[in-house]
Formats: C-alpha cells, structure tokens, sequence
C-alpha cells in the first residue's frame, strides 16, 4: 500500500504557511512504514527540534484504479477516519529552501498517524464533514471538508492520472489552519463528527 498526502489544500493553512494557494494539487507520498497505527504512541525523532501536527481526514481506498474519473471517484474510496500528518517543519524549511524533496520531513517512520476507521454513509459524506484536533484537551484545529480546495473526488481523478490507486491505499485529504508543535508528554486527539476515532500520544 502506499500513502498519498495532498499539501496545500485549505486556504487558510497556505496562508498561515505563507505558501501560495496552489492550482492544483499538490502531492506527495508516504510510505507504508510511515503508517502509525490506531492508539499508539509516537516517540519523537531524534533528528528535529519542531515536529508539528497536521491533522487531516483520511479516505482508505477499496478498488483498484487508474485514470478515474471525477465523476465515479466516489466508487473508489468506502472509510474514512482522521489521521495526523506528522511534520518536521525545520527540516521541511531547509528543503524547500534548497529547492529539495520533502520526505526526510514528512515521509519517516510514525509519520503517518491514523484513526479508526468508520464507513462512509450519509452521515459520512467526506464532503461534509466537521473535524478537530485537540491538544492536551483544548482545540487547536477545527476545519470542516467542505473548505477543501480540492476535493476527494478532484484528488482521486487528479492523482490516478500518474498513480495506479489501489485496494488499501490511504489519502491524506490536507490540513485546515492551526498546525503546531508538539512536545513528549503532549496527547492529540482527533474527533470526527463529534466522536473520537484517533489518539496519540507523543513520547
Ligand atoms: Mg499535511
């Protein structure tokens, strides 16, 4: 399986990161080995000083696919849940300074975290979905779906023109306004309309 993450994809959070609000997607990938599972913790890793969380909904795929259309994308994708996309923001800032790839920032082992996932229904419709992320019991992001720029739909069809998509595959859909650091001993969790389905705690 692999990981599919979309960068950018709320304008508020392009904003806060001064980047620009993109054209099209931007995407990048993770490997499988960054997956963290439900419920466990992560251990800070040695080689940054501001690891940061982006808290994202996440679409797991169920059909194996290639230059879908937006049209049936909806066909393609049947659980959703929450997941961070865990940052090292200083080693992000060097590469990109350097005009250099971004997956010793983004892509490492744990840098994936994902909640329980529930079944798209009705009342999971991935495009009107409420969603936050809490730090130590307070609110630090609260976004809502319909403020992506691009949506599922639009990703899936734009990503499987160049990626064969496939059964178990996850996409990381971006990240409203609100990133931040983290710290050992801090506990996120995220609550995906009104119920929790991810926790971690940072070690
Ligand atoms: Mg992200």
């Amino acid at each position: 399986m692999k990981i599919i993450c979309v960068g950018r994809n709320y304008a508020d959070h392009a904003k806060e990161l001064k980047n620009e609000v993109p054209a099209e997607p931007v995407i990048f990938m993770k490997p499988k080995g960054a997956v963290l599972l439900p419920w466990k913790p992560l251990y800070y890793p040695e080689f940054t000083d501001d690891l940061q969380y982006e808290c994202e909904v996440v679409v797991k795929i169920c059909k194996n696919g290639k230059y879908i259309q937006e049209k049936f994308a909806d066909k393609y994708y049947d659980q959703v849940t929450l997941g961070i996309d865990f940052t090292a923001r200083d080693l992000q800032r060097t590469q990109q300074a350097k005009g250099l790839p971004w997956e010793i920032a983004k892509a490492f082992d744990g840098s994936a975290a994902v909640g329980e996932f529930v079944p798209i229904t009705v009342e999971t419709t991935v495009s009107n979905l409420a969603f936050q992320l809490k730090k130590n019991g307070e609110t630090v992001q609260d976004g809502h779906t319909r403020n992506m720029l691009f949506t599922v739909d639009q990703i899936i069809a734009y990503v499987s023109k160049f990626f064969t998509i496939n059964i178990g595959d996850l996409i990381f859909t971006g990240t409203p306004a609100g990133v931040g650091p983290v710290n050992p001993g801090d506990m996120l969790e995220g609550i995906l309309q009104g119920n929790k389905v991810l926790e971690v705690e940072v070690r």
